[in-house]
């Protein structure tokens, strides 16, 4: 009898064995490792592909400011969740006739090993290599959209034009900022390390104000976040799509309360005006806008809701196109 226990633990063991993916027994349970991909959806004629760099827990408590504690575990329980949070760093692929365009790069290997850097492996998995890509959109100069610019200290994009409100290039590359700051001189040296390769081969191109940069997208500078934080418009056959960059982080908080800002925001004042229009303007126009921090693939539409917004999603598509332009 004892026998026969045994041979049923041992086989239930090897019945567990053969379920469970070697990843996930390899992992600690709440570390959770995605495939390489994207999430690819159509805007007008153009192909876009939302990928995903990883994920950081956010301590919103340490992070967020104008706000108490105890208002934050409230809007946290309320949506299901608890400090700290998950927070996605993700990057757009664009694909247009001639142009194969990234928004943002992810942090690369900034935020050290098991945080960031799957781009690379998202735009392998699409058949993109580096080389194929030839136009890069930042949203601005935090390190968290530049890293993935190089691995090893060496470019990785390296026939890529870089695109960059021109106010980041000045501030980032300012010694007497870099001095007086209170975000320390690693907060600059993360950005000059990543944009310098491309500086030296002269390959950034600056804007100022609202520029049309390439075929149906549009930069625009909205200082706050960074002095040279971009938005970039991509329109095609009357839809379009808006990457907003780093106009929110926390969702449950921000959504509920835009006048919310996060230390990372450089002049908070107007980062919380930017935030406070851009999403009355979006919720009233209806439009899709693509957020790196929300959620993956943080693309949808925001609703307005009393005082506050609600995040809708993009819907879920999986299946063959009847036409595809
Ligand atoms: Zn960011």
């Amino acid at each position: 009898m004892k026998m026969m226990a045994h041979r049923l633990i041992a086989v239930l063991f090897a019945w567990v064995g053969l379920q469970v993916p070697l990843s996930y027994a390899q992992n600690a349970p709440h570390l959770l490792m995605q495939q390489s991909g994207g999430y690819a959806l159509q805007v007008g004629a153009v192909r876009v592909t939302a990928l995903n760099d990883g994920t950081v827990p956010q301590d919103a408590k340490k992070l967020l400011r104008h706000i108490s504690s105890a208002q934050i575990d409230k809007l946290l329980a309320h949506n299901f969740q608890s400090n700290p949070v998950e927070g996605s760093i993700n990057a757009y692929l664009i694909q247009l006739p001639q142009h194969t365009v990234l928004v943002d790069t992810g942090a690369g290997q900034m935020f050290g090993p098991g945080k960031g850097g799957h781009v690379l492996a998202d735009l392998a998995a699409l058949g993109i290599k580096p080389d194929d890509v030839t136009d890069i959109l930042l949203t601005h100069a935090h390190v968290d959209h530049t890293g993935g610019l190089i691995k090893d200290g060496k470019p990785v994009f390296t026939k890529a034009t870089v695109y960059i409100g021109k106010p980041d290039i000045d501030f980032f590359f300012d010694n007497a900022q870099m001095k007086n700051s209170p975000y320390g001189q690693g907060y600059f040296t993360g950005a000059r390390t990543t944009l310098k390769p491309y500086l030296d081969a002269n390959k950034v191109k600056t804007f100022t104000g609202s520029e049309l940069i390439l075929p149906g997208i549009t930069a625009t500078v909205h200082p706050g976040h960074t002095p040279g934080a971009a938005f970039y418009r991509l329109d095609s056959e009357g839809d379009s799509i808006t990457f907003v960059g780093d106009i929110i982080h926390i969702a449950a908080v921000q959504l509920a309360h835009p006048k919310v800002t996060i230390i990372y925001d450089q002049d908070q004042a107007k980062a919380r005006a930017v935030r406070i229009s851009a999403f009355a303007q979006f919720a009233k126009q209806g439009e899709l806008i693509a957020a790196p921090h929300l959620s993956f693939p943080g693309i949808g539409h925001l609703r307005h809701d009393g005082s506050g917004y609600d995040w809708i999603p993009v819907d879920y598509v999986n299946r063959a196109a009847e036409s595809v332009n």
